[in-house]
């Protein structure tokens, strides 16, 4: 395992490269977007864009996905607000796995004034999608990655509406692919490779779930987006996205609420608030990749000048790779297995390359605080 030299980003990390300086794509790009891009005039393209849609009698213009979270909040208020659009905003929930504060969010985020239809798909089909995914393609939040991107989408084909807006794009912003680098509109082809990881939701379909089940769950073809004249976009290609803007603007002005403590596996406590079964996402992570929430968090924000990289070694040293107990019980309930079942699918999902057995207890064979140490004599030894 290699470590970017100036965030804590791993090269473990699905598509992340490293130039020869040993500094990680999602770094470099941090560099170009607060020192080298113009964001007025990307801003200004925004603008021009929206002039397009934008409907003059106040009907839905817009598509915008939201949990609730920062981030949606974020992008929703500056299209409304900002550039004078009529979203019609759109959530999608695993029924019963909204967390308190998750839902109280979404609560004041309506509140401060907007339209949401929220799509709460087949409980049956979904704790069937999530028990698969955890078992066998090792991620139990698969179908919540595959809904959120494709029921907003879906809203946009019924209701008539050209324009859906998501957030970030996550290649370009915390380390991937650049493919997208330049193209602020992305299609299905982007969804499938880089955010489904490649999987066709119907390799899900068996006795218990079929072709129909699945459709809420399957991104809308190519051919019916383009039909139908619909654009996809990520807002961060138009505004310099910074995650802890986004939640100071959320919380001013959509009454969001951070938790009180830091979530469990990390050291904020703003974000990714929503979901009881996020936490076993980001575990599978650091069994699939030796890197899990805090390394995650900790790289966005030494990028954004908000945190070093000192002190984000120590931070990913105490608590990347903390198990998610609040919502074990509950999620053992959910999928229907016992605890030892649990831990047999964990140690399928675990990379023997990343981890060894010490005293009977797994570690990282080469965590970051550790290759830090080796650098620090390697210096003491050269003075
Ligand atoms: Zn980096």
């Amino acid at each position: 395992m290699k470590y970017c030299k100036k965030c804590v980003m791993s090269n473990t990390r699905p598509r992340i490269t490293f130039d020869e300086e040993g500094v990680c794509n999602a770094c470099r790009y941090s560099e170009e977007k607060f020192n080298k891009i113009n964001w007025k005039a990307k801003w200004k393209k925004l603008e021009a864009f929206c002039n397009r849609y934008r409907a003059k009698d106040g009907s839905y213009d817009c598509i915008i996905p939201v949990s609730g979270g920062k981030d949606g909040s974020y992008v929703a208020w500056r299209m409304k607000h900002d550039l004078r659009m009529h979203p019609l905003c759109v959530t999608w929930q695993g029924n019963g796995l909204a967390t308190d504060i998750g839902r109280k969010n979404l609560e004041n985020f309506v509140n401060s004034g907007f339209d949401l239809i929220a799509v709460i798909p087949n409980g049956r089909v979904y704790r069937k999608l999530t028990k698969k995914g955890f078992v066998e393609f090792g991620d139990p939040f698969l179908p919540f990655i595959f809904g959120q991107m494709a029921a907003p989408v879906r809203i946009a084909i019924n209701y008539g509406i050209k324009l859906v807006v998501y957030g970030e794009d996550p290649e370009i912003e915390y380390g991937g692919s650049i493919k997208t680098k330049n193209l602020p509109v992305f299609d299905g082809e982007y969804v499938r490779k880089f955010l489904y990881s490649e999987q066709n939701v119907d390799k899900y379909i068996d006795k218990e779930i079929s072709l129909n089940d699945l459709k809420p769950f399957m991104f809308p073809s190519e051919k019916e987006i383009e039909s139908k004249g619909i654009k996809l976009i990520h807002f961060s290609h138009f505004d310099l996205w910074d995650p802890y803007k986004n939640y100071e603007l959320a919380k001013e002005k959509c009454g969001f609420r951070a938790r009180k403590n830091r979530s469990e596996g990390t050291f904020t406590n703003y974000a990714s608030l929503d979901d009881k079964l996020d936490g076993f996402h980001y575990y599978l992570m650091w069994m699939k990749f030796g890197i899990c929430r805090a390394t995650s968090d900790a790289g966005h924000l030494i990028r954004e000048g908000r945190l070093t990289r000192e002190v984000a070694i120590k931070l990913v040293k105490k608590y990347d790779g903390e198990f998610p107990k609040k919502y074990f019980k509950f999620f053992l309930d959910y999928i229907g297995l016992t605890e030892k079942e649990f831990w047999k699918v964990i140690e399928k999902w675990r990379n023997r390359n990343i981890f060894e057995k010490v005293n009977g207890k797994w570690r990282v064979k080469n965590p970051i605080w550790k290759q830090q140490c080796e650098n620090e004599d390697k210096n003491k030894n050269r003075k």
